[in-house]
């Protein structure tokens, strides 16, 4: 087994696999880490990158799991890298990408990260899982746990779009609405799962072998892209997503299969944009928002109790070289439907947003005439139809 436990990514203490959240020490959010020798002992390029199979757990190696006979997968990830081409023509801006993450199992990128979670709680001897949920996170927690026959608990803020609560309960997973914002939702589960001694799979930075799974879409943009695109532009709340994406490319530099990482752009809507006004300010720490206030609800986290969480992203964004960008709504609705209009591309408000970022990136003198960028489009806008004007 390659991998070894974790890493604090505050004080750099390390622990053996086990159920944990965070560094008993300083608190900070914990990292895996890996025997990175021994992986590339027995690895090309060529088999890492077009390994054949389904499901994320094809790079098992690199996540943070025992070996296992009977894996549990919807087969999820193997996403395609689309070409933009009208937008392109739109916005005069060339070489656009999407990663179409909306052709998940249960529509979202967040099916990567609760395949590894559920196998997992498998290896950890844990039956029950809980999470705290703008929608995408507990639709797939919910469909995984289905399939492991793990019991699942979601809590969802008030406002989370219907069609994402019909599904959780379509696949049978206990649900309850917490009147507040997602911030109110995280402590519940919190405080839940503990008591319970339940999985906690909520997907801020607070899950550190869930997250992992998400790094699986650099390996796969690689393949794909046959080396590093210039930009990597990613919605972020908390910003997990984002940070995996990263380690991911960094984890192909160390193999020297790639001479260098992408930049990386973290969007967020204006009306909730915690990781923004700390970048834009040169800030060293993300401080909470204080009342979102967006339609794009995926990435609707005002960082409440976690704000690390975010500086954590923050540090990530300025390593790159990268940006944190805000839009607004008339933008994300705008191209929301501009994306489904001219791409055949429908997506959530959320993942609206990708898109939207790349105007005021050429607008701030980010984007170079000729590079290549690949936006990550993160949620199916079938999930979340009411805010449409498609
Ligand atoms: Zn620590």
């Amino acid at each position: 087994m390659l991998f070894l436990g974790f890493e604090c990514t505050g004080c750099r203490r390390f622990y053996p696999p086990d159920l944990l959240y965070c560094c008993s020490s300083c608190g900070a959010s914990l990292d895996a880490v890996y025997n990175y020798e021994r992986w590339l002992a027995s690895l090309s390029a060529e088999e890492w990158l077009f390994r054949p199979g389904e499901g994320v757990l094809k790079y098992r190696e690199l996540l943070p799991l025992r070996p296992s006979a009977s894996p549990i997968s919807l087969g999820e990830g193997n996403t395609p890298l689309l070409k933009i081409r009208n937008i392109s023509n739109i916005m005069n801006i060339e070489n656009i990408y999407i990663k179409n993450e909306t052709v998940n199992p249960t529509l979202s990128f967040k099916d990567r990260a609760q395949a590894v979670a559920v196998n997992a709680a498998a290896d950890l001897g844990l039956s029950d899982v809980i999470c705290a949920s703008t929608g995408n996170t507990g639709v797939a927690a919910a469909a995984y746990a289905a399939r492991a026959g793990l019991g699942c608990l979601v809590y969802v803020p008030a406002g989370t779009p219907e069609e994402k609560l019909a599904i959780i309960r379509a696949f049978g997973a206990e649900l309850r609405i917490v009147e507040g914002n997602y911030g109110d939702a995280y402590e519940q589960a919190a405080r839940e799962a503990l008591g319970r001694g339940a999985f906690n799979l909520t997907s801020t930075y607070l899950n550190p072998y869930s997250i992992e799974g998400h790094k699986t879409i650099a390996y796969e943009i690689a393949g794909a892209f046959g080396g590093v695109p210039d930009w990597i532009v990613v919605p972020i709340g908390a910003g997990p997503l984002l940070s995996a994406i990263y380690k991911g490319f960094r984890e192909l530099r160390l193999a020297g299969w790639i001479d260098r990482l992408p930049r990386m752009a973290g969007v967020q809507a204006a009306g909730c944009a915690p990781i923004v006004k700390a970048f834009e300010a040169g800030d060293a720490d993300v401080a909470p928002w204080d009342s979102p206030r967006t339609i794009a609800s995926g990435i609707a986290d005002p960082l409440t109790t976690y704000p690390a969480d975010g500086t954590r992203t923050l540090r990530i964004i300025r390593e790159s070289g990268g940006a944190a960008i805000g839009v607004d709504e008339g933008d994300i609705l705008g191209f929301r439907e501009c994306l489904a209009r001219e791409e055949g591309i429908v997506v959530e408000a959320a993942s609206a947003t990708a898109m939207a970022a790349l105007v005021r990136l050429k607008e701030q003198g980010w984007l170079d005439k000729g590079q290549s960028i690949v936006t990550v489009a993160t949620g199916h806008g079938l999930k979340d139809m009411a805010v449409s004007t498609i």
